[in-house]
């Protein structure tokens, strides 16, 4: 009964009259849920048809099929090779392209609320909206880097994977370290002051305390700062992240550096730092950072588009759908440029520049092994939001000289291994089913990354219609 082919569309539909029959109670609490639980006698799904982009830079498979069973992907293969359970449902995909779901490896949480910016946005509330916008846009995992508070964020991890809220991309967090009135941006700093999310260490042994305060509470990184801001704040000595890094490793947890000068960027990866964050801004590299990248590989988190101007400008529907027509209004009628805030301004008389150091710095780093993954800075101000900027991220990548192959993989499988998201980043038999369904192949141009049909989040497809409704309000 349940063997019958059928389209996206009609399982929906199929979906729907289930839910109706099944009564008013689990439609209403289904809506509630934000997604479109696929439903069958035996709870298996055969996904038939589409070309399948696995995440591991393998060749794509044109006539692909997988089954989901539980949330969980069971079998991978070409079409024909994949035989499904008996009685499991079947969904046509043929003509669409599916590829894992995306990894954001750095973002900043909880303080921007569309238009406005600042700790007092900072509910479990707003949180889990800028993981719905992350999971609307097929990022189902995003990393919070130096600048949400440890016990909330613990709190929210407890109550996200009790179930407690409806689906959305999975939260990760670390806390922040920098000396007193160091570390993040002005801006960043007042909110981070506020949520005491940063740890403030002047010496080695306070910051030897706050690695094994984070460690106790099986906190697996921290972020830090090595950046005196062109002179205007306390940098991090090299004491004090030698030793943050010696006693973060000492417990397996991972550092992230931010560093945004040839020297400082040699300093920390030649200390052992595991995640690179940002690009030499302004500089041509030299042989000693390519031999560094070379013996110790860092991870590396290009942030590039928080410098880019503001697809906002485009008045491209795909970013336009998730933000509020206010806003939208607002960034669109700002034509000055006003510090990182979002802006239409014409390109400023550094842009070229920035453009020519990108060109040649950025496939050197990659070349010299810098192991990138993708980190957006979102959040970071209003503008610089959630899902828009990952894709523009990968977008930039294939700019600057990726293939949208490689791009993928940075965007997924990688970022999974660096987060230890063992069940996460690939189309694998044993992986959460965290895919997204494409009505065109990224592989031949990465923009097509953005013709999103649908996502789905452990088994479950994501109503994006519903969210997409709630932002337009
Ligand atoms: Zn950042």
């Amino acid at each position: 009964m349940n063997s019958h082919r059928d389209t996206e569309t009609q399982s929906q539909r199929f979906f729907s009259v289930s839910f109706c029959l099944c009564g008013l109670f689990l439609f209403v609490s289904s809506l509630f849920l934000g997604v479109v639980r696929a439903q069958n006698r035996t709870g298996t799904l055969l996904y038939e048809g589409a070309r399948l982009i696995i995440g591991d830079d393998s060749a794509p498979i044109e006539i692909g099929a997988f089954i989901v069973r539980d949330g969980r992907i069971t079998a991978v293969g070409r079409g024909g090779d994949v035989k499904p359970p008996a009685g499991a449902a079947r969904v046509d995909l043929t003509g669409k392209t599916v590829m894992p779901t995306l990894i954001d490896a750095h973002v900043h949480i909880g303080y921007e609320s569309y238009s406005s910016w600042g700790a007092h946005n900072y509910t479990a509330q707003n949180v889990l909206d800028h993981l719905q916008r992350e999971a609307f846009y097929g990022v189902d995992a995003t990393q919070s880097v130096g600048s949400s508070p440890m016990d909330a964020s613990l709190q929210f991890q407890r109550d996200q994977q009790a179930g407690k809220f409806p689906r959305a991309s999975r939260f990760l967090f670390m806390p922040g370290m920098a000396p007193p009135n160091g570390g993040p941006d002005e801006v960043l700093r007042e909110g981070t002051r506020e949520l005491h999310a940063v740890n403030e260490v002047s010496t080695a042994a306070e910051a030897r305390t706050a690695i094994r305060a984070m460690a106790a509470k099986k906190v697996g990184s921290v972020k830090i700062w090595v950046d005196d801001r062109r002179g205007t704040y306390p940098k991090m000595t090299p004491e004090v992240y030698n030793a943050v890094i010696d006693e973060a490793h000492k417990h397996g947890m991972k550092v992230h550096a931010h560093a945004t000068t040839l020297p400082d960027q040699k300093a920390v990866v030649r200390a052992g730092a595991d995640v690179l964050v940002h690009l030499v801004q302004g500089a041509p590299l030299d042989e000693e950072l390519m031999a560094l990248l070379r013996e110790k590989r860092p991870y590396w988190a290009t942030v590039i588009g928080l410098g880019d101007h503001s697809e906002v400008c485009d008045n491209d529907p795909f970013v336009d759908q998730s933000l509020p027509d206010a806003v939208i209004a607002k960034i669109r009628a700002t034509t000055t440029a006003r510090g990182l805030s979002a802006n239409c301004a014409p390109p400023g008389p550094n842009a070229p520049t920035r453009e020519t150091t990108l060109l040649t710095n950025f496939p050197r780093m990659i070349a010299n092994g810098a192991r990138i993954v993708l980190g957006t800075d979102a959040g970071i101000h209003p503008g610089h939001t959630f899902g828009i900027a990952d894709h523009h991220e990968l977008a930039r990548w294939v700019q600057l000289g990726l293939t949208p192959a490689q791009a993928i993989v940075a965007a997924t499988s990688r970022p999974a291994e660096l987060l230890g998201l063992k069940d996460m980043g690939t189309l694998a038999a044993g992986k959460e089913a965290d895919f997204i369904v494409l009505d065109a192949n990224p592989l031949d141009d990465v923009r097509n990354t953005r013709k999103i049909a649908s996502v789905y989040l452990h088994g479950d497809r994501l109503d994006r219609d519903a969210l997409r409704a709630r932002w337009k309000r």
